[in-house]
């Protein structure tokens, strides 16, 4: 497994970038002041002493999900390998969608997967809203360099006006006004003197490149809204495509890593960048764009807007959901953040586009959980099963590892009474084909406890067995001499009616039917599994730690208590995932 993991991260081409840029001197004379750091805040400032820099700049208008692990994973894990510094920043531009209950829920979820944006007494967590003043000059230096102009046509005209892939833009009316006049106006803009969609700053670059992210880019909108950080201070916005190039500047990031959408966005990256470094506003060296593929995943959806919608109409119980993919519903699930990142490793990063089967995912939980997480019984079903060659008040410890190859861990102790609970599944009256557990007449092995001889069974009026009868064989006591002469095919789980806890289990599946839900024209909502959740009653076996965060229910799968939902009268365990990839075998099967 970890062959396949070296290989995926070899294959990790942005390592390739950064060991050229290193070797290069493309970042020679790299210095370092707090942010935003303009050219003249960095014309005296040390050399920094991050060898790169690198961010992960989630807008807060939603929850993180695994797709943004896989950025986290990206940007927090260059910079750690290769002696830099990733800051967390806040891409809050966008001010009707955004609120500071996101931002809250992401610095938990980024912080959770084992991530840290401090660096020494440093903290980089930082807030695009605390550049907009800086960016605003930026602006007006555009203005006055005849690089920028308010333009007063409609979004509808502007539109109209762009051209196509196959043909030219036209130029605006307004393109060509004064800059003094553009500066008045986009002074009024910023005094809320019109109304939103009035007018528009745009950069005045080429209306007819090829490249229609250059025709003239808007870069200043009005909104007249509410900001989670800077109230009504502003009713202009930078747009995201100017925004975040600045945004990478003034904190002097040396790789700008992001998803293969923005790579036609790079050319005005760059032209953005470098204007304003001509105009003596920032300093170089200036940081690079990369591209990547994003991490789409089969079963789920990853877009903001449906996640919000299943939550929202109510098809799951919140941002958390078990069967989400948002991180804050795999950390309920159970997925552990080793899991997760041992999972982006897996995956690589590359620069082609591609599913990943949402069956990678949870062999990642198996291979981090198997070698540690704790071992005891559960009874999902239960059904009675009553030795009755055992008097009612006897008791037998029987004893089995917590963990079969961790033997420091010791071992765990439970009864074998009169009366246990067996899965129902594990009893027929009559058995099927190759079928090795309790039926009458048939020998099985009570794990880590005795041989019993299946003698029959109680039925109710209308034929389901309430009790299933056997007698133990004293001599075949588990790990007692001798205890295997006595051959048997099939093993059963138990625990004692005794001294069992009850627990109850949401059995999580996928949320999904259908690997691709949203693909083409698709609605999701119509391919919702009916069956993603199902809850039993269960019994444990004693002594289970609900402090651990997961745990391998023997036959069963790796479980984790919901610490959040459990209640002084019941236990609360979600299933993470099973032992085997079940999904595999019944595609297999039809
Ligand atoms: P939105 O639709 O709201 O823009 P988003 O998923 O792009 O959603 P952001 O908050 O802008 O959300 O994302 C933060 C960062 O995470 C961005 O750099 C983005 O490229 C990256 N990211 C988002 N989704 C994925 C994904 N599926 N795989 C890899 N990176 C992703
Ligand atoms: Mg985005």
């Amino acid at each position: 497994m970890t062959e396949h993991a070296g290989e995926a991260s070899t294959s990790n081409f942005i390592k390739q970038i950064i060991d050229a840029d290193l070797k290069s001197d493309r970042l020679h004379d790299k210095r370092w002041a707090p942010p935003p750091a303009t050219a003249s805040d960095l014309a005296h400032a040390a050399p920094d002493s991050a060898r790169i820099r690198t961010r992960f700049p989630p807008e807060p208008n939603g929850f993180l999900h695994i797709g943004h692990a896989k950025s986290i994973w990206v940007n927090f894990g260059m910079a750690q390998q290769y002696g830099g510094v990733c800051h967390l920043r806040f891409d809050d531009t966008n001010p009707e969608k955004e609120s500071q209950a996101y931002v809250d829920a992401i610095i938990d979820a980024v912080r959770w997967l084992g991530y840290d944006w401090r660096e020494g007494d440093q903290s980089h967590l930082y807030f695009a809203s605390d550049y907009f003043e800086v960016m605003y000059q930026f602006a007006c230096a555009l203005i006055k360099a005849n690089l920028a102009y308010v333009d007063e046509q409609s979004a509808q005209e502007m539109r109209e006006h762009r051209g196509t892939l196959t043909s030219p833009g036209v130029n605006s009316p307004w393109r060509d006004r004064a800059p003094e006049e553009s500066l008045e106006r986009f002074e009024q803009m910023r005094a809320g003197h019109h109304p939103d969609g009035a007018m528009a700053l745009r950069a005045r670059i080429d209306m007819a490149s090829p490249n229609i992210n250059l025709r003239d880019p808007v870069i200043y909108r009005i909104r007249h809204a509410h900001h989670h950080r800077t109230g009504n201070a502003w009713c202009i916005y930078p747009m995201y495509s100017w925004a975040h190039p600045v945004e990478d500047a003034l904190e002097g990031i040396t790789h700008s890593l992001c998803t293969l959408e923005f790579e036609d966005q790079r050319p005005f990256y760059d032209w953005t960048l470098n204007t304003l470094a001509e105009l003596g506003l920032l300093k170089r060296p200036l940081p690079h764009q990369h591209e990547f593929a994003r991490l789409n995943m089969s079963y789920v959806v990853t877009s903001k807007r449906k996640l919000l919608q299943l939550v929202q109409d109510g098809h799951v119980s919140g941002w958390d959901d078990p069967r989400l993919p948002t991180l804050a519903g795999l950390r309920r699930r159970g997925y552990t953040p080793s899991a997760i990142r041992l999972f982006c490793e897996r995956t690589g990063v590359s620069k082609a586009n591609s599913r990943i089967d949402y069956s990678v995912l949870e062999q990642a939980l198996r291979d981090d959980q198997d070698p540690v997480a704790p071992r005891a019984v559960a009874i999902l079903d239960p059904v009675k099963l009553v030795i009755t060659n055992l008097a009612p008040d006897q008791t037998i410890i029987c004893q089995a590892p917590r963990h079969p190859h961790l033997p420091e861990l010791g071992q765990r102790e439970f009864a074998f009474t009169r009366e246990l609970w067996i899965e129902r599944e594990d009893f027929m009256q009559e058995p099927a084909k190759k079928y090795f557990r309790l039926y009458p007449g048939n020998q099985v092995r009570l794990k880590y406890a005795f041989v019993v001889t299946c003698t029959g069974c109680v039925t109710d009026p209308t034929g389901r067995v309430t009790e299933v009868h056997a007698e133990y064989l004293p001599h075949t006591r588990s790990g007692t001499p001798g205890a295997d002469a006595l051959k048997v095919k099939g093993t059963v789980t138990w625990v004692s009616a005794a001294d069992a806890q009850p627990a109850i289990i949401h059995l999580y599946d996928r949320l999904f039917n259908e690997p691709y839900p949203d693909a083409g024209e698709r609605q999701f909502l119509d391919h919702l599994n009916p069956d993603s959740v199902r809850t039993v009653n269960a019994w444990l076996e004693p002594g289970i730690d609900l402090s651990t965060p997961v745990w391998q229910f023997e036959r069963l799968g790796y479980f984790a208590p919901d610490a959040a939902n459990c209640t002084a009268q019941a236990v609360v365990i979600n299933r993470i995932t099973t032992l085997k990839d079940t999904w595999a075998t019944q595609t297999q099967k039809s």
